[in-house]
């Protein structure tokens, strides 16, 4: 288009609306059908074009498509350098003087398509006795590098687009101080498509998931600038950004969209790419507190915790259990609170303390050589076993993953040992729970521990972050607690005809880590309400101890009140009253009145003083 000379034509561009708009702006932002507008000076464009209807004006041949309904001319005046304001398109002819005759062309507007050798054919009339010199350069669109700039007829290829782009170049035509210029727009056509993928980390898993999205494209590299808007599927706010992270709050499978809408000269209809998340629903069931919540530490005093921390830089006693509880908290503290958090596996993974009465089946029962227990956890897998004979790991599948599935993904149960939550079954029948085993063993000898570690290293260090790591771990087990059932999760509850108490774990290993869990939760406490109380993305505070409080301490109430257990006599006693008094606003004068006096129903029912008399005195060895 030239600017510069008498007689110029204006020519005026639309371009056709596309169908991957419709997505980003379905309740018809985008009714019209769009044309570039170089310097956003619209109305300026349509005061000329006005102005221009009068006259003859050159459309252009891209302006063939005639006009329809709800269409919007836009102008695209002539843009010596930055297309900005300095253009004067009420007096395009405004500085023909200056250039004694000169007159640059860039060409005629061209429209090519990617990866397409492209020639620009500029030319000059007037200055014929001079010697003149040319000079191209870009200035919008892609980048492109431009090879003869100071030719007539420089080359590009044309790169990669995200959508119909529109590139400006401007031809400068020099004779002794005479210049001109022109510029000329080549719209380049987007033929593979899409080239927007977007990545989902993780792509699955249960809720609340934590998801970060990324855009990325295998041809464009970076992204162009532009609005990134993502839609997660799930109803809530949307998110700007090339990655953002979003939490899922609950089950479903949801398709996150990205609207990608480009800045002008490029095509201004949204660029839209989606990926669908599969998210998992953690069993519900959850609790609601039937008593007012906790109000503070309600074990300890908050002197005897300052007298202990203070002991902890003094006392060589207390300085040991410090360094031990830190050495063993600190492997918690590399994980972020969703790591962690994603760590501890709902109640659909079963445990088993035993993979199988018959040991390995490839070494048989020669594993018990190496002790009851003998199975090795696997350090990176948590759901698979190491065989200590042989080495050889089991189950052959990647059950992690199918755990991320939602246990559906039947594709996942691969390898000759598959086990796909309640063991490998052996051509003889016998079944090998090594997931369970490991899931077992991870919960009992890492997990549960950990708790335990984190809140005794916060006392003693007063470091707010072990407090934190283990509120994420305390609030994660009591979000899967209430449906945690060993009887039905387990080899053992499988295997025994009769009721097989346990939660998490069974019996007396449940009581026990259960009642270390209360007091972790009494030694934390205060992190919970102090002015910078932890919160998490998915939970506040408040909601925090509202799910501890009721999910494990009182679920455990009620399940161990009515477990009868000969093995554990005395431990249920022991938890059930710890319990009690951390929960600190339940009825705790009638509970201990009943584990002291009550007679019982059965014989591990009655209270503490009937049970010494009857168990201990008469009998000399309760049980076990
Ligand atoms: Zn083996």
């Amino acid at each position: 288009m030239s600017k510069a000379s008498t007689g110029q034509t204006l020519r005026f561009r639309t371009s056709p609306s596309r169908e991957n708009g419709r997505y980003c702006h379905p309740a018809g932002r985008y009714p019209n059908r769009h044309v570039s507008v170089g310097a956003g000076r619209l109305l300026a464009g349509l005061l000329l074009l006005s102005s221009c209807l009068g006259q003859s004006c050159d459309l252009g041949p891209l302006f063939d498509g005639g006009f329809t309904g709800g269409d919007v001319l836009g102008f695209r005046p002539d843009d010596p350098s930055s297309g900005d304001v300095s253009n004067d398109p009420v007096n395009p002819a405004g500085d023909a003087d200056s250039t004694a005759g000169l007159v640059a062309d860039a060409g005629e507007a061209m429209t090519v398509m990617e990866g397409q050798e492209v020639v620009l054919q500029g030319s000059v009339s007037g200055g014929e006795s001079l010697s003149l010199t040319y000079l191209w350069k870009q200035i919008a669109g892609p980048r492109v590098l431009l090879m003869g700039t100071s030719s007539l007829t420089p080359k590009f290829t044309a790169p990669p687009v995200l959508a119909d782009s529109v590139m400006t170049f401007q031809l400068t035509v020099t004779a002794g101080t005479a210049t001109s210029s022109d510029t000329i727009d080549i719209t380049v056509i987007n033929v593979l498509s899409p080239k927007i993928t977007l990545t989902a980390s993780p792509k699955e898993g249960p809720a609340p998931l934590q998801v970060t999205f990324t855009a990325k494209s295998a041809t464009i590299s970076p992204l162009p600038e532009g609005t990134y808007t993502w839609d997660f599927g799930d109803q809530t706010a949307t998110a700007e950004g090339l990655t953002v992270t979003h939490i899922y709050q609950t089950g479903g499978t949801f398709t996150a969209r990205l609207c990608l809408t480009l800045p002008p000269p490029q095509n201004p209809e949204p660029i839209s790419a989606e990926i669908p998340v599969t998210v998992t629903a953690a069993p519900s069931g959850l609790r609601q507190p039937q008593w007012p919540l906790k109000t503070s530490r309600s074990l300890y005093t908050d002197e005897q915790i300052a007298q202990l921390r203070r002991l902890a830089t003094t006392d060589p006693v207390i300085m040991g259990m410090r360094s031990s509880a830190k050495s063993h908290a600190d492997k918690w503290i590399g994980y972020t609170n969703l790591q962690l958090r994603d760590l501890l596996p709902d109640s659909r993974v079963c445990r088993a303390f035993d993979v199988s009465a018959k040991g390995c089946p490839i070494h048989g029962t020669a594993v018990y050589e190496y002790g009851t227990y003998p199975w090795k956890l696997h350090p990176t897998d948590r759901f698979r076993v190491i065989c200590p004979v042989g080495g050889e790991v089991y189950p052959s599948n990647d059950f992690d993953a199918y755990y991320r599935s939602g246990m559906t993904n039947a594709s996942l149960l691969t390898g000759k040992y598959v086990d796909s939550g309640r063991g490998y079954v052996a051509p003889d029948g016998e079944k090998y729970w090594f997931v369970a085993y490991a899931c077992h063993g991870n919960w009992a000898n890492n997990w549960l521990p950990a708790v335990t570690h984190l809140a005794q290293a916060y006392v003693l260090t007063g470091q707010r972050v072990y407090a934190e790591k283990a509120i994420v771990m305390l609030d994660r087990i009591a979000e899967i607690y209430p449906a945690m059932d060993y009887d039905k999760q387990s080899r053992y509850g499988e295997m025994s005809s009769a009721f097989y108490p346990g939660k998490i774990l069974n019996r007396g290993w449940e009581m026990q880590t259960l009642r270390d869990l209360v007091l972790a939760y009494e030694l934390v406490f205060d992190a919970l309400t102090d002015p910078g109380a932890v919160s998490l993305p998915w939970r506040s505070a408040a909601d925090i101890k509202a799910n501890i409080e009721a999910n494990l301490l009182e679920e455990a109430l009620d399940v161990l009140a009515g477990w009868q257990d000969g093995s554990s006599i005395g431990i249920r006693q022991n938890t059930l009253i710890h319990t009690m008094l951390v929960r600190q606003h339940g009825p705790t004068a009638s509970l201990l009145e009943q584990l002291l006096n009550s007679p019982g129903s059965a014989a591990e029912q009655q209270g503490i003083n009937y049970a010494l008399h009857n168990l201990v005195y008469k009998d000399g060895m309760p049980h076990e």
